[in-house]
């Protein structure tokens, strides 16, 4: 897989669940840019933490 930001092949995904939702996660280790994606789409890192604190 391609980052979208360099364009380099050297993407990292994980995929994991927080609170209750299939979060995958990429970042590229040459810009260093971490993404956060679930079903439907791209979402920010706020996104990604609100759903972290909901799950408590
Ligand atoms: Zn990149």
């Amino acid at each position: 897989m391609a980052c979208t930001g360099c364009a380099g092949a050297t993407v990292v995904a994980i995929r994991m669940r927080i609170g209750g939702e299939e979060i995958m996660f990429r970042r590229c280790s040459k810009c260093e840019v971490n993404r956060w994606s679930d079903e439907s789409g791209e979402i920010g890192l706020d996104e990604v933490l609100e759903l972290a604190r909901a799950s408590r």
